[in-house]
């Protein structure tokens, strides 16, 4: 994605199941190489990791 990704934006590089097709890759980009899980981020499912994200990113959003 040259132009980058907006937030909410699905990551073309984002398999159907949901795996990432540039996992172990050296293209993948380092912002996503270096993220580590955190349950306080992604909770314990994907139903909580996508309400902790959106949560995130409303607070963090620039008005
Ligand atoms: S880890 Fe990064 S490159 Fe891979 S699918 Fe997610 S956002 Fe895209």
């Amino acid at each position: 994605m040259p132009n980058g990704k907006a937030a909410g934006e699905r990551c073309v590089q984002l398999s159907a199941d949901y795996l990432c097709l540039l996992f172990g890759n050296p293209e993948r980009p380092a912002v996503c190489a270096a993220f580590s899980a955190d349950p306080q981020v992604c909770g314990a499912s994907r139903t909580e990791a996508l309400h902790l994200l959106g949560w995130l990113e409303q607070a963090t959003a620039q008005k």
